[in-house]
């Protein structure tokens, strides 16, 4: 948690942000800055599918990709799409903690029993999928994962300006994350 940023008030927003989507992102979310109507989408989020996650921000504001564990590396034409044809030009990628994409492994057994019993799936073929899929999708550990994840996406879209968060479930608020 030593890497965590809080965002109590506008002057903790790091200057490199500040007066851009990301820091509105923050003003919205965190402090509870009034909505502003958007004609267009200033900002794409990436950030996990799971459900305990809710974000305060104005209709039409931001492009929104959900995936697990905030990870975008299945999800580049989607990325791409908001870049060049939505004309986006800033990217939070918003982590969070208890995150279910982390030690998938654990999760075999309930995994293959809840694909077999919830859907009908044959066993054997609920093991072969979790065994195919796990590995591309296992983040190892949030922060971590969201940073690296922000120097990849860096690397690919050079001119987009990228910001790593993490949300925290137990108070539902964002915070940025240092980097080295
Ligand atoms: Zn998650």
């Amino acid at each position: 948690m030593k890497k965590l940023i809080p965002i109590s008030s506008r002057d903790d927003i790091l200057p490199e942000y500040f007066n851009t989507p990301i820091g509105l992102l923050l003003e919205y979310h965190n402090l509870l800055r009034p909505h502003a109507s958007y004609p267009k989408a200033e900002l794409l989020i990436g950030m996990c599918m799971d459900n305990r996650k809710y974000l305060k921000i104005p209709a039409n504001f931001s492009y929104i990709i959900r995936t697990g564990g905030a990870n975008l590396r299945h999800s580049e034409f989607q990325t791409s799409y908001a870049i060049a044809v939505g004309q986006v030009r800033h990217i939070a990628l918003i982590g969070h903690n208890k995150c279910g994409m982390v030690n998938l492994i654990s999760k075999k057994e309930q995994f293959v029993n809840g694909l077999s019993e919830g859907a009908g799936w044959d066993k054997e073929k609920a093991e072969i999928h979790f065994s195919q899929f796990a590995p591309m999708f296992e983040i190892g550990n949030e922060t971590d994962f969201v940073l690296s994840e922000t120097k990849r996406l860096r690397l690919r879209y050079p001119k987009i300006k990228i910001a790593p968060m993490l949300y925290l479930v137990e108070d539902n608020k964002l915070y940025l994350l240092k980097e080295d």
